[in-house]
């Protein structure tokens, strides 16, 4: 259990922050702990009222896009976590505030821009917080780890909201790199092995004996 008060989770997209934010949450919810999620209201990718997790429970959430006129009903919870961090001008304010009123406060922000420049304000979270995890993706080209959110298209504004359609994970490498039309290899590791007939075949044979009937 993180007994942080004020946790950060940053990286780039795909890199898994609301999951993690979530699995953070849910156990503090295991653990009694009254659980509140927050999420920006200009993204509306994902559902309205709540947050379904694996085993049913839902996580109470309230959409907003500050953070102070949702203060009164977060300080009925004793977790707060605050997902897409980047978007809230007041993001700093508020979160050390209901840290220092001894609720614990995640929040998950995007670190960087497409840009490679620092999110609005979500640096100055750093010096108010007692925990960072900066999390990696895997870069959409290459496949090593990416630390770093490119853009596809050409709009230059800062705030776009979308998914793969628009943006890539990268690794320091592919962020100026050429984007090839669609990816070979797929190796976490440096290099990769090359997936032949056969080993799709053991790997299909092994999926059946874990998964599948007994003789089948
Ligand atoms: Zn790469």
């Amino acid at each position: 259990m993180h007994y942080y008060l004020f946790q950060l989770i940053i990286g780039p997209m795909f890199s898994g922050k609301t999951t993690e934010l979530i699995r953070r949450l849910k156990r503090y919810q295991v653990a009694q702990h009254a659980c509140l999620i927050v999420k920006y209201s200009g993204d509306t990718r994902y559902m309205n009222d709540g947050v379904a997790t694996h085993d049913r429970q839902t996580l109470p959430a309230v959409s907003t896009d500050k953070l102070m006129p949702v203060r009164q009903k977060a300080i009925n919870y004793d977790v707060i976590g605050i997902d897409e961090g980047q978007f809230f001008p007041d993001v700093v304010h508020f979160a050390d505030q209901l840290a220092n009123l001894g609720k614990i406060v995640i929040v998950a922000a995007l670190d960087g821009t497409f840009q490679k420049k620092a999110f609005g304000d979500i640096l100055n979270l750093v010096p108010v917080s007692e925990n960072v995890t900066k999390l990696s993706a895997v870069c959409t080209i290459c496949f090593k780890a990416a630390a770093f959110t490119r853009r596809k298209t050409q709009e230059d504004k800062v705030e776009v909201i979308g998914g793969g359609d628009k943006y890539l994970a990268v690794c320091r490498e592919c962020f100026s790199a050429p984007i090839p039309p669609s990816p070979e290899r797929a190796p976490l590791h440096e290099f990769n092995t090359p997936v032949t007939d056969q080993a799709k075949w053991e790997r299909i044979k092994t999926q059946r004996r874990l998964f599948g009937k007994e003789n089948a």
